[in-house]
């Protein structure tokens, strides 16, 4: 395995917009999941640029190492990129999740540095060790099993907990009074306290919006774009999904010409980022600015009902290649029934745009195992699939299992028998055998997703036992059943 610091300095090397600070209060963000994840996830670079952007504080960003393994018996501790430094070192760590599974990361990321995981056993050992912070939008759904590992959780969005949570670092004298003063505080949780049920989300304000870029470097997913949120959240009302409208108050969007204004004039290849950028009213004018000005784009999400010749051809002057969009519901029943709408008519007219504007790749993003689900909905799939296969240049369908999640309308829906699943899966892929590609997730880490996005407290210590055993199936498995 290359020496993190070798690993350190070359990704250093090929970062633009890292910040280095002298601060009074530095904190340690990690993120727990690899380098290229972290470096990946808007809300990640967001806080990292809000958290220097405050007086008396900074930050250095940590990650979960690509070999776990390998990185527990170095026990070389967890380092951050900016300094070097030892996370265990710092006053305070703060950790984004974005999604269930990265709870095995938090906790691995917690041992590697040398830090009790569990909040009760930091504050009772005789060593004083960091404040530990979690975020991130996992929050949105469910973030009970986090709850053993957080002495404090800011929910939803935090643009404007976060001067609140520093000042409190910076103010409190101690442990105790501080996370008794912020679990009075709207948006801040503290499972020590508030037990397994968590105080809302917070909703930032509109004007400060929107997230974008701090760093930019070509080890991410996105290979070298300054990311940009043209919206946050969604007005539309789908019944499995927590980014509904209900959840943040809808979607809001940002102006063409502050959304411009914000992109630095050396850059060459734009992202834009949002639960919902298709519905932006003025996407095409935005496109068009772009795409004008010689940047190559891409567009996050795209609604299949909102593509047309316009935005398509600008994307496709702009180095789009692949296009991805959703039909998520396996058959039209079942997309009416959980309020998707999509309609097969929009999805062989984006197949059909695809072909037309030269793209490489119709890429379908598709849930089985929603509830009430038949073999006639998967068959209706599986026609579709042929279907729009001879439509677009090349077809890839990325197929997961449904996870009911927490403040949806679809929350408590059971998950569907993962034997069931894998034969509906091997049902599709004998019947596209050789017309389209087939991928997703694999059901078994669906089940494992479901477990923790419908648990409490004693999930959340079964992903630590499942993460300290090798983090296989079979680890959650026996860790989830005892
Ligand atoms: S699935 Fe997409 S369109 Fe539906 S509510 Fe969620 S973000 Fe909006």
């Amino acid at each position: 395995m290359t020496p993190f610091r070798e690993i350190r300095a070359s990704r250093l090397a090929d970062e633009t917009g890292t910040l280095h600070k002298q601060a009074d209060l530095a904190i340690a963000l990690c993120y727990p999941s690899p380098y290229h994840v972290g470096m990946s996830s808007l809300g990640f670079q967001s806080i990292y640029r809000g958290l220097h952007a405050l007086p008396g504080s900074s930050a250095e960003r940590a990650f979960l190492p690509e070999d776990v393994a390998e990185a527990r018996r170095l026990s070389d501790g967890l380092r951050t990129y900016e300094s070097d430094r030892l996370v265990g070192d710092f006053p305070v760590l703060a950790f984004s999740l974005a999604s269930e599974l990265e709870l095995a990361g938090l906790v691995t990321c917690l041992d590697l540095a040398g830090i009790p995981a569990l909040a009760a056993e930091r504050a009772t050992h005789v060593r004083t060790f960091p404040l530990v912070v979690l975020g991130g939008p996992l929050t949105f759904s469910n973030p009970v099993p986090v709850g053993p590992f957080a002495d404090v959780i800011v929910m939803g969005e935090a643009e404007e907990l976060l001067p609140v949570l520093v000042q409190s670092l910076r103010e409190k004298p101690d442990r105790e009074t501080l996370t008794r003063d912020l679990a009075q505080r709207p948006g801040f949780y503290v499972p020590s306290l508030h037990g397994e049920t968590p105080p809302p989300i917070a909703i930032a304000d509109d004007n400060s919006l929107p997230a974008y870029s701090q760093i930019v470097t070509p080890h991410t997913e996105f290979g070298g774009m300054f990311l940009i949120e043209a919206e946050r959240g969604c007005s539309r009302g789908c019944a499995y999904c927590v980014m509904r409208r209900s959840a943040g108050g809808g979607m809001r969007v940002v102006s063409p010409a502050r959304l411009l204004s914000l992109i630095p004039a050396e850059t060459r290849r734009v992202g834009l980022v949002g639960a919902a950028v298709t519905d932006h009213p003025a996407l095409a004018e935005i496109l068009r600015a772009l795409v004008d000005a010689g940047r190559a784009v891409g567009v996050s999400s795209l609604r299949a009902d909102r593509l047309d010749n316009e935005v398509v051809g600008l994307l496709a002057r702009g180095g789009y290649r692949t296009m991805t969009t959703a039909a998520d519901g396996a058959s039209q029943r079942l997309r009416d029934q959980v309020d998707r709408h999509t309609q097969i008519e929009d999805l062989r007219r984006a197949a059909r745009l695809c072909r037309d504007h030269g793209l490489a790749l119709l890429k379908l993003y598709v849930l089985i195992g929603l509830p009430g689900e038949t073999a006639a909905d998967i068959d209706e799939l599986a026609r579709l699939a042929l279907e729009l296969a001879a439509l677009a240049p090349k077809l890839s369908l990325t197929v997961s299992p449904f996870v009911s999640k927490r403040n949806t309308p679809l929350d408590h829906q059971p998950f569907e028998d993962i034997a069931s699943l894998d034969d509906k899966l091997a049902f599709l892929r004998r019947q596209l055998r050789g017309r389209a590609h087939l991928s997703g997730d694999a059901p078994k880490w669906g089940w494992v997703e479901y477990r923790l996005a419908q648990g409490g407290f004693a999930e959340g210590l079964a992903a630590a036992q499942a993460a300290r055993a090798g983090g296989g199936f079979a680890a959650w498995r026996r860790a989830l059943s005892g």
